[in-house]
């Protein structure tokens, strides 16, 4: 790459505009450990952006996931569903709890677990259905909800890390399972550095999840003056953000139709900046259905996965950082030992060893746009060419 080219970065964390003003307000008090002002606020906000639901912020959306699965209480001898294709963390809050992973195949329209092979793998010892909404772009949740249903009701967990404020005709994304989890590291589209939520839709399960998330005390009850004291009640862990996330994240949810209109502006130009060449190449570019999705990625899939490492290789010489995305966890280390896959997961892999994704952060100005779309066109497989 010529030293001169300044190098497009794939991600870049977003800095609101009052971030710096919220952070200085928490220091300047003298609450900055969790559940305060801000952590209020930003419940708030997310309440509405999700329209309802009981929102706990976490300290990740890895926590979040870790509380889902204890509350549901999975253990040995238990299974639960979950797609090869998808973020390590959702896989290893269930492995930590005893309980086997069953890796379900993809739908490569989308990404999101195929709900037709949920089905086939169901068993008397499915604890739960977890799925998580590949971009942004809805799971058929009509279809994973039958199947959960006709089973007696199997509880669905939507890890939502990619798909806050997303409208789906089955309900707002992270409102139609038990449990939605949304993620604020700083790699998402609304971020507090590190940071999460769960969102509790089933209202059983509120006031376990609250003194899980105390530390197994019920102090929240005593804050809201339910009990004269609190004490120890149950398992539980520290998995309250500070003050000084809860500010961060409350910056960012003030201006979220900003970030993503931003966000949708890029896409959109990606879109249709590279259809034809798309087309030409024998590439294809996410198209989620309805064109319903979040902008948080942007991803094509090239013919060959040869041509992967080569098309990241060609954008990184013209100083473009591009990326693959998850490795099917059927097949990992981990994956292997905490659990197993009814047959070889080949949409999975074929999608993995095949995507690309383009950089998209709020703040990429036009001519970086116009870099990144010149750049892609510019390439072609190697395939034929010797
Ligand atoms: C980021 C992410 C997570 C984990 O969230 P953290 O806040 O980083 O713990 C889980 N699932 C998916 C799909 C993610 O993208």
């Amino acid at each position: 790459m010529a030293a001169h080219v300044e190098t497009i970065p794939f991600s870049r964390p977003f800095l609101a505009p009052t971030s710096i003003e919220r952070l200085a307000q928490v220091l300047g008090s003298d609450h900055a450990h969790g559940d305060g002002p801000f952590t209020r606020a930003a419940s708030a906000k997310l309440r509405d952006i999700l329209e309802g639901g009981e929102v706990l912020l976490t300290t990740s959306g890895t926590h979040a996931l870790e509380m889902a699965s204890r509350l549901l209480g999975f253990g040995e001898g238990d299974e639960v569903i979950l797609p090869s294709y998808t973020f390590s963390s959702a896989a290893t809050a269930i492995a930590m709890t005893g309980a086997r992973i069953v890796f379900v195949d993809i739908d490569p329209a989308t990404g999101n677990i195929d709900p037709e092979l949920v089905a086939e793998a169901v068993s008397p010892r499915t604890r739960a259905i977890s799925v998580m909404h590949y971009g942004g772009a809805p799971v058929d949740m009509a279809a994973v909800l039958a199947t959960a249903d006709a089973h007696g009701g199997i509880p669905v967990i939507e890890d939502n890390a990619h798909g806050l404020g997303v409208r789906s005709e089955w309900g707002m994304l992270g409102r139609i399972g038990a449990f939605g989890v949304q993620s604020f590291h700083d790699t998402k589209n609304v971020h507090a550095g590190e940071g999460g939520a769960l969102v509790i839709n089933d209202e059983r399960h509120l006031d376990r999840a609250e003194i899980m998330r105390e530390k197994g005390t019920n102090r929240s009850q005593f804050l809201r003056g339910a009990v004269d004291k609190y004490s120890w009640v149950d398992w539980g862990s520290s998995y309250l953000p500070s003050e000084l996330n809860a500010a961060v994240l409350d910056a960012q949810l003030a201006v979220f139709d900003d970030i993503q209109a931003a966000r949708h502006r890029i896409w959109d130009r990606y879109a249709a900046e590279l259809a034809d060449w798309a087309a030409q190449v024998g590439a294809t570019l996410m198209n989620p259905p309805r064109g319903i999705h979040a902008a948080h990625l942007f991803y094509l899939l090239v013919p060959e996965p040869d041509d992967q490492t080569d098309l990241i290789a060609s954008l990184r010489e013209q100083g473009i950082v591009a990326t693959f995305h998850y490795v099917p966890l059927d097949t990992s280390t981990a994956g292997r030992r905490y659990g197993r896959a009814l047959r070889p997961l080949v949409q999975s892999e074929q999608f993995s060893r095949c995507l690309v994704r383009l950089p998209l952060w709020v703040g990429m100005s036009e001519a970086h746009v116009d870099r990144v779309i010149a750049a892609v066109r510019e390439w072609r497989p190697s395939r034929g060419t010797g």
